[in-house]
């Protein structure tokens, strides 16, 4: 696996590789990589002759300056995950080499950044924006593949290259999880004692909506449902950023449920200051 840090020599030696015709597919990353970070680099090796992954913990993207100080890395762990998964190339920046400058040039998001995340993590989407469009630039791949983990991001990341013409397919995976059902992710490195177990709830409360949802007939009994089960995440969790039942396309809160609509089940929780996130398709 050979390692860039600069934008330059990871251009020229893709350059090399595109005028030979190999396909690139390309896996963007902020580290501290778990086994779902790995589902998607076995995806970008099934579907592409040469996979890029790229490690850059983005600043612009935190809305809490606790949370990006606390942020887990350990890059020597992530070369060999990555090397043990035959990646071919890897792009690890450091903040001057993409933000050279204080950037003129923001992102504003419409409407599919108005809820979820976007409500509560000021300026998130608009940092994610600007980081993935500068990633797709430097790389310029066939393909980019997302996590469904973030379903609100994958849905913006769908948009932003539609809107801005990146001749670029994105691809979206399932949620990979513990045993328990938690959801893998980086910051559940920062959960201490109970707190893994008691966060295997979010996942547990959700199936538990998502078959009480199935079994009524069409209507209007969202609203309910949501009162209901965020009483149920109260006695697990110190705070709900939200519960919400959303469109999957629109990202549009469903007050009415019509089997029709492709509905998903959103969630954000503290635990202590940890901020956990998940959604589960409903159908
Ligand atoms: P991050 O390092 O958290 O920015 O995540 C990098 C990519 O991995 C994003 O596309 C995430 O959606 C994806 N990802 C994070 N957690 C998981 C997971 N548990 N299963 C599958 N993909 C994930």
């Amino acid at each position: 696996m050979k390692i860039y840090n600069k934008i330059s020599d990871i251009r020229s030696e893709l350059k090399t590789l595109k005028l030979n015709g190999k396909s690139i597919a390309f896996v963007p990353t902020m580290g501290f990589l778990h086994s779902g970070h790995l589902s998607l680099v076995k995806e970008a090796k099934r579907l592409c002759d040469i996979v890029v992954v790229s490690i850059f913990v983005n600043q612009k993207q935190f809305n809490n300056e606790d949370d990006f100080a606390n942020y887990p890395k350990n890059l020597d762990a992530d070369i060999a995950k990555l090397k043990a998964q035959n990646v071919d190339m890897l792009f690890c920046p450091n903040a001057q080499e993409i933000y050279p400058n204080s950037n003129l040039i923001n992102f504003e998001i419409d409407k599919l950044a108005s809820n979820l995340c976007g409500a509560y993590r000021k300026g998130h989407f608009q940092g994610v924006a600007l980081i993935v469009s500068k990633l797709f630039n430097i790389i310029n791949p066939n393909i980019a593949i997302f996590g469904e983990k973030d379903f609100q991001q994958l849905q913006i990341i769908r948009r932003l290259v539609l809107d801005l013409n990146f001749d670029i397919e994105i691809l979206g995976f399932p949620t990979l999880r513990e045993e328990s059902g938690l959801a893998l992710s980086s910051r559940n490195a920062r959960l201490q004692g109970d707190e893994i177990l008691k966060s295997a709830n979010i996942f547990y409360i959700m199936n538990l909506m998502k078959d009480e949802i199935l079994q009524q007939k069409n209507g209007d009994f969202l609203d309910k449902i949501i009162e209901k089960y965020r009483g149920e995440l109260l006695k697990f969790f110190d705070k709900i950023d939200y519960l919400e039942i959303c469109d999957e396309e629109n990202l549009s809160i469903i007050k009415q449920f019509d089997a029709n609509i492709k509905a998903r089940i959103f969630v954000a929780v503290y635990v202590g200051k940890v901020r956990l996130i998940d959604n589960l398709k409903i159908c």
